[in-house]
């Protein structure tokens, strides 16, 4: 087992976050794996020292999505953004992964997503991983009525990439304020009405099952994937630098029309 001290781990830590800086991640945390069993909101298959025994920090790390772009969904624009978000994290989990074995520790990355293709989901809507809890655990957020990471700076407008390693770093505290203010509009706007809010905890009841079907056909259409519960989202300084509605009614209509097939069309 790696043991580092206190200098080291906190020298560590600063180099991570400078070159995850230098790499183009807007956000990073640090969670300890012991926080997995501390609020066990996974089974234990999921845990990451279950699956790599020596593993002892998840370094998590978040792009954000830019609102413009995805107040247009379903769109391609939306579509390739998400796609770019997908090249960036799994490149830079890489390097960092990289930058870490060169120090002498054990690293790898859990790729985003963590599933080969939307159809899996339709038969089995549960991914290898969650990034969302890893999140969590790492101090980014909360996780709101609509599943997601909420941040205060992008709201639930970000993606997420998760590095394991055996180096023993400081976790972040946890946020000890739920970010979500349960004003419902995820629920309200959602296409296919998948949530259910519920009164005993933040997270709605969700159908995983409707949600993926809708991204299936969405995916056919080339205006994959929705994110409609994200964008609505009030939480995020984001929302506050672009506004409620941060493109025009024309342009929705404008982008949708090019680029991908819209239902009908
Ligand atoms: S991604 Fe779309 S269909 Fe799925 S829960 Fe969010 S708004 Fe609903
Ligand atoms: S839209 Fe409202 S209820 Fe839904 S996650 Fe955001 S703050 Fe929570």
């Amino acid at each position: 087992m790696n043991t580092l001290s206190a200098d080291e781990r906190a020298k560590l830590k600063q180099k991570i976050k400078r070159e995850a800086k230098k790499l183009g991640i807007n956000l990073i945390g640090f969670a300890n794996v012991g926080r997995w069993e501390e609020y066990r909101l996974t089974g234990e298959s999921y845990y990451p020292h279950t699956i790599w025994p020596w593993a002892q920090t998840v370094i998590v790390m978040a792009v954000q999505i830019y609102l413009p772009m995805l107040e247009t969904t379903p769109s391609v624009v939306y579509s390739e953004l998400y796609n770019t978000t997908n090249r960036m994290l799994d490149e830079t989990a890489y390097r960092m992964a990289n930058q870490l074995n060169e120090l002498g520790f054990k690293a790898h990355f859990f790729p985003r997503d963590c599933y080969g293709d939307i159809s899996v989901l339709v038969k089995k809507p549960e991914a290898a991983f969650s990034h969302v809890i890893a999140g969590y655990y790492a101090g980014l957020g909360t996780i709101g009525v609509n599943h997601t990471l909420l941040t205060e700076e992008y709201g639930p407008r970000i993606r997420l990439v998760s590095v394991i390693t055996d180096a023993p770093l400081t976790p972040d505290p946890m946020l000890s304020k739920d970010l979500c203010i349960r004003c419902h509009q995820c629920v309200k706007h959602c296409p296919m009405q998948v949530f259910t809010p519920r009164t005993d905890r933040v997270a709605a009841d969700m159908d995983k099952h409707k949600c993926a079907l809708y991204h299936q056909q969405l995916k056919e259409e080339f205006r994959y994937p929705c994110g409609r519960c994200t964008a609505v989202c009030p939480v995020g300084k984001d929302k506050k630098r672009y506004g409620a509605h941060s493109v025009s009614e024309e342009g929705i209509e404008h982008v949708r029309s090019f680029g991908s097939i819209q239902a009908g069309s």
